[in-house]
């Protein structure tokens, strides 16, 4: 209202007070409008979570104790640390900052057999070292698995020929995941155990 205008009375002074529409609207902008983004900064996302299955009242969730105890596992193998040839660094880098194998949570190498239950065999394994390797392995608790990294320890890899070099370390030992290359890049071990991950999950 201008101020030189004379103020209405009655029903219809009243309809004028009301505000009018566009001024809901900027009210209802200024309200749903986050300051941020940012989770833990400012106010609260307006956006209403949206209702997980856990979290609504309208679903169960069946499960069995062992698909859950074979989720938990599949969640943190843990590598023993162990390796026998250049392959092994490889292992090492995908443990250290850049690849962080510590996203999948197996970057726990423990020096005990008796704490691991993933053994990457990382290197030429020979006739020398398959007796010793097979000790680690049935000195590790159950349940266990292995990962036969590189092509040596798959087949014998460029020794192939060699009358000292074990072709394939799956003729000592179980293998669950082979995980080619030579050596195989930090990615592809990390493939490797997502794949094992997927195995055990499943309960393999
Ligand atoms: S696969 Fe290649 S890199 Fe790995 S241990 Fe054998 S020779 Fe070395």
């Amino acid at each position: 209202m201008a101020v030189d205008q004379k103020p209405k009375r009655g029903p219809q002074a009243a309809r004028d007070m009301r505000p009018s529409p566009i001024h809901f609207e900027i009210a209802d902008a200024l309200a749903k409008r986050p300051t941020t983004t940012q989770t833990g900064l400012g106010t609260p996302d307006q956006v209403a979570p949206t209702p997980g299955i856990l979290a609504n009242e309208d679903n169960i969730v069946f499960s069995t104790v062992k698909d859950l105890v074979s989720w938990a596992r599949s969640r943190s193998p843990w590598p023993l640390g162990y390796g026998l040839a250049c392959c092994a660094i490889e292992m090492m880098a995908s443990a250290a900052s850049h690849h962080d194998l510590a996203r999948f949570g197996a970057e726990v190498f423990r020096a005990s057999p008796r704490q691991a239950d993933v053994m990457i065999v990382a290197g030429t394994v020979t006739h020398k070292m398959a007796p010793r390797l097979r000790r680690l392995y049935e000195q590790m608790p159950e349940p266990k698995w292995v990962i036969a990294m590189g092509n040596c320890a798959s087949s014998g890899g460029e020794f192939w020929d060699s009358y000292a070099t074990l072709q394939g370390v799956d003729t000592v030992v179980p293998v669950d995941v082979y995980v080619p290359g030579c050596p195989p890049r930090p990615e592809a071990l990390t493939e490797g155990v997502l794949r094992l991950r997927e195995k055990i999950a499943r309960g393999g």
